[in-house]
C-alpha cells in the first residue's frame, strides 16, 4: 500500500486523458527540496529568494546565496528550478536594510522597483544566480512585480550585463503576471520572454483592489473572480499565440478548484506548496482536458468567485 501511495504521487501531473500539466513546489532553501521532491515535486515553480534575506540579520554576500542556489540546482537535478529574483517591500519588509516607510507599500517600491533602486543587493544577487545558471542548464530566472514592458527590459539589461562579464549563455527567462497591466500587455512581452508565471495572490489584489491581507475582505478576496480569470486566459492566449508557456505559482495552483480552472484556461505548469501536490496531481487525473476547458470557459461567464466554484461542484468525475 506504502509502494502504491508512493508510485501515485510520482506520477506525472496531468489530466485524466493524459494532457500533461507539470506540477511543481514553491520552495525558499535548498533544504526543503527532498521533501518537495518526495512529496511528488517535478521541479520548482518558485524560489522565494527573499527568504535569505528575512531569515538572518544582515544581507547575504554573494558567495552565500550562490551556495544556497546551487544547492538547490543539485537537489533537483535535471528537472526546472524557477528562481525568482529578489521581491522585498509590500508586506516583506527587511529591518536591516532600512527601507524608507510608505503610505502605499504594496503600490511603492516593491520586488522589481525595489531592485532597480538598490543595485547593491540586486547585482550581487544576479551574479550569485548566473554563476549557478552556468553550471546548471535547469536554472531559470524569473522577476517579480513587473507592471510594464520598460521594466522587463530594464531588468533583462542588467541580467545580459552580468551573463556578460561572468562569459554566460542565455538563461531561460520568465516574467511573472501578478499586476494587471502586465497581464494586459501580455502580447508585447510574450515575444520577450521563455515563459510567463502567474502570481494570483497580487494578481488577485490589484484586480479587486483587495489587501491581500485585509481580515475583513478575505472572502472576497478570491483568485477565482471572473475579472481575475480573465486576465489569466489574456495571459494565456498571448502566450500561446508565441509559442510560450504559462506556468501558475499563486495560492490558486494549489487549491484544487484553482487547479482545475487553470487548467481548463490552459496553464501549463502548476506551483504550489509541497503538501499540496499529491490532491492537486489526484484532481487533475479525474477529468479530461475537454471537461476542464468547457468549466473554464464558463467560470469567465460567471458573476463572481462563488458562482465559478459552485460550476465545480456540479463537474463529476469522467467515468474511467
Ligand atoms: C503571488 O503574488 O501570487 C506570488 C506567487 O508571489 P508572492 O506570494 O510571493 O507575492
Ligand atoms: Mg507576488
Amino acid at each position: 500500500e506504502e509502494n502504491r501511495a508512493r508510485a501515485e504521487r510520482h506520477r506525472p501531473g496531468a489530466t485524466r486523458d493524459g494532457a500533461r500539466v507539470e506540477i511543481a513546489a514553491n520552495i525558499n532553501r535548498a533544504a526543503a527540496a527532498p521533501g518537495a521532491l518526495d512529496a511528488g515535486a517535478e521541479g520548482v515553480g518558485l524560489m522565494r529568494t527573499e527568504f535569505l534575506f528575512l531569515e538572518r540579520d544582515s544581507v547575504p554576500t554573494e558567495d552565500e546565496q550562490e551556495r544556497e542556489y546551487r544547492a538547490m540546482a543539485e537537489a533537483l537535478g535535471e528537472r526546472t528550478l524557477i528562481i525568482r529574483t529578489l521581491d522585498i517591500g509590500g508586506d516583506k519588509d527587511v529591518p536591516y536594510l532600512g527601507l524608507e516607510r510608505e503610505d502605499n507599500s504594496f503600490l511603492g517600491l516593491r520586488g522589481i522597483r525595489l531592485c532597480f533602486e538598490r543595485p547593491d543587493l540586486f547585482l550581487p544577487q544576479l551574479r550569485a544566480i548566473v554563476r549557478v545558471a552556468r553550471d546548471h542548464p535547469n536554472v531559470h530566472v524569473m522577476f517579480p512585480m513587473i507592471s510594464t514592458l520598460e521594466d522587463f527590459r530594464r531588468a533583462r539589461a542588467l541580467l545580459d550585463d552580468v551573463r556578460a562579464e561572468l562569459d554566460a549563455p542565455r538563461i531561460p527567462l520568465g516574467v511573472m503576471i501578478e499586476v494587471p497591466s502586465a497581464a494586459l500587455l501580455a502580447g508585447q512581452l510574450a515575444p520577450e520572454v521563455d515563459f510567463f508565471s502567474v502570481g494570483t495572490n497580487d494578481l488577485t489584489q490589484y484586480t479587486l483592489a483587495m489587501d491581500r491581507l485585509h481580515p475583513q475582505l478575505a472572502r472576497q478576496t478570491d483568485a477565482m473572480h471572473p475579472a481575475v480569470l480573465q486576465l489569466v486566459a489574456l495571459t494565456v492566449q498571448a502566450a500561446d499565440a508565441h509559442g510560450k508557456w504559462v506556468g501558475v505559482c499563486g495560492g490558486a495552483a494549489g487549491d484544487e478548484v484553482g487547479a482545475l480552472i487553470l487548467t481548463g484556461l490552459g496553464v501549463k505548469e502548476l506551483s504550489v506548496s509541497a503538501p499540496q501536490i499529491p490532491a492537486v496531481k489526484a484532481a487533475l487525473r479525474q477529468h479530461d482536458l475537454a471537461t476542464l476547458r468547457d468549466l473554464a470557459a464558463r467560470a469567465l461567464t460567471q458573476p463572481d468567485a462563488a458562482s465559478v466554484r459552485a460550476l465545480t461542484r456540479t463537474l463529476s468525475p469522467n467515468p474511467q
